[in-house]
């Protein structure tokens, strides 16, 4: 970090005892997995807490509450959370209770945020696109409650992929997938329909697959069975046959190949270069409560997003990562995506080109980690086009998207850290975003989009 607001926060005091009592008397939450939705484990404190550049230097009583808890799933995504607690950036920003808790599956952190921390779910944490829009609105949530939430931060761009099982080498599945359209196609006529996953239904993969059939002709609705399998879970599945391909994010599509059991037919840093991924997001009346709180969350955070930007870092981060309690896996499974180095299988080139990794503070468009409200629009309008939202979502999107995005405090949050100006966009919008079929998305005109698109469902 840099040195303007290390000096800034050396001027404060650190976090008082009578601050840790409060929590304890506000029923801080059990780190056991008791929780009814299940899936919740909390992660093992630094191992090495001596070894953390960042000692605590927040102000005391500058922070309504040192304690959260944040939901992850185990993929590259969650590193900004992974990193910010145990290299000891949030307890430098005063936050020394933050808990990083492992979902079993993205329907257990769904659970988690209705029932919040005080019934031992989670207060918000990692989350694909549009679940914070979907989980806000009831529409995903238990007899169909409405938990507000504010997305806060963007964690990361690129670092996923769609992997393919092995039986269907030589079939020209692939970015452009026009090749294959009659052998998937034939597929379905056969019975034995292509059986493609996502990790949950109606955000993120699930619109990643659609994109790259649809640019082929290939009707996701009706020419491949789609269906949903938890990221942990996918090489098991794969393995079984119980699926023939998937996307998801880093490492597990690049495990399939590394596994032998699979390869990789696209990476979404192809499909859409530089896209946005997954985000931060956390119930609206925590923040709202906590507004000091939330502002420390933001700054340890994008500390950590220009740590896990730092090629030099990135072994590390693969070891923390790999640790039982997040990935639990070899940390060399790790090295290669973090490097842009991707061995892709069925005789397809390896790639090797750092611009393909996964993004966490800068990629080649700007800023990573500024939520932008450009980027909210296309997830709702993508989510139009295969009707899983409303027609009439993309007339009221503007006052949708003001509720829920509050770039707002990512911005006041990246002043008070000292983020140069350069760094802290001055739109909300990152303007035209061109996929790999030439297709583009005008932030101006969503309809415009809809329109140029052959294959949709409205
Ligand atoms: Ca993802």
């Amino acid at each position: 970090m840099s040195n303007f607001s290390r000096r800034k926060f050396l001027t404060t005091a650190t976090v008082s005892a009578a601050g840790a009592l409060v929590l304890k008397a506000c029923g801080n939450p059990p780190t056991d997995t008791a929780s009814n939705t299940g899936g919740t484990t909390t992660a093992a404190s630094p191992a090495d807490a001596g070894a953390s550049p960042a000692a605590p230097t927040a102000a005391a009583g500058a922070v309504e509450t040192t304690a959260i808890k944040l939901g992850f799933i185990p993929i590259v995504e969650s590193a900004p959370l992974i990193i910010a607690k145990e290299k000891g950036f949030f307890a430098k920003h005063g936050m020394a209770d933050v808990e990083v808790a492992k979902q079993a599956n993205w329907g257990a952190a769904r659970d988690n945020v209705e029932i919040g921390s005080a019934g031992g779910g989670i207060d918000g944490g990692q989350w694909q696109m549009p679940m914070p829009y979907m989980i806000s609105e009831g529409l995903i949530t238990k007899n169909n409650n409405k938990i507000p939430m504010y997305v806060l931060v963007q964690l990361n761009t690129q670092g996923n992929g769609i992997a393919i099982a092995n039986k269907h080498e030589g079939k020209n599945i692939g970015l452009d997938l026009k090749g294959a359209k009659d052998y998937i196609q034939g597929l379905k006529k056969a019975n034995t329909p292509f059986k493609l996953a996502y990790t949950f239904p109606k955000a993120n993969q699930d619109l990643w697959v659609r994109y790259w059939l649809a640019a082929a002709g290939i009707n996701p609705d009706q020419d491949v069975n789609l269906l949903t399998v938890p990221a942990a879970q996918t090489v098991a599945n794969m393995k079984t046959g119980s699926m023939d391909g998937f996307s998801t994010g880093d490492p597990w599509p690049y495990r399939i190949v590394g596994d032998g059991i699979g390869f990789l037919a696209a990476l979404t840093a192809d499909i859409w270069p530089d896209h946005p991924e997954e985000y931060l997001a956390i119930r609206a009346d925590w923040v709202d409560k906590n507004p000091k709180a939330t502002k420390a969350l933001l700054m340890a955070i994008m500390e950590a997003q220009q740590w896990c930007d730092k090629q030099e870092n990135r072994e590390e981060m693969a070891k923390i990562l790999a640790k039982p309690a997040y990935f639990n896996l070899k940390p060399e499974i790790l090295a290669g995506p973090f490097k842009g180095d991707y061995k892709m299988g069925d005789n397809k080139p390896e790639v090797k080109d750092i611009k393909k990794t996964v993004m966490y503070w800068k990629d080649g468009r700007g800023s990573v980690s500024y939520p932008y409200k450009s980027h909210d629009l296309w997830f709702l309008t993508e989510s139009v086009r295969w009707g899983f939202l409303p027609k009439d979502t993309l007339a009221n999107a503007k006052a949708t998207i003001d509720k829920v995005n509050r770039e707002d405090l990512w911005k006041e949050a990246a002043k008070e850290l000292g983020v140069a100006a350069a760094d802290i966009p001055a739109s909300t919008s990152r303007g035209k975003e061109t996929f790999f079929d030439g297709k583009v998305f005008d932030p101006e005109n969503p309809q415009a989009y809809l329109d140029s698109l052959a294959i949709k469902k409205i």
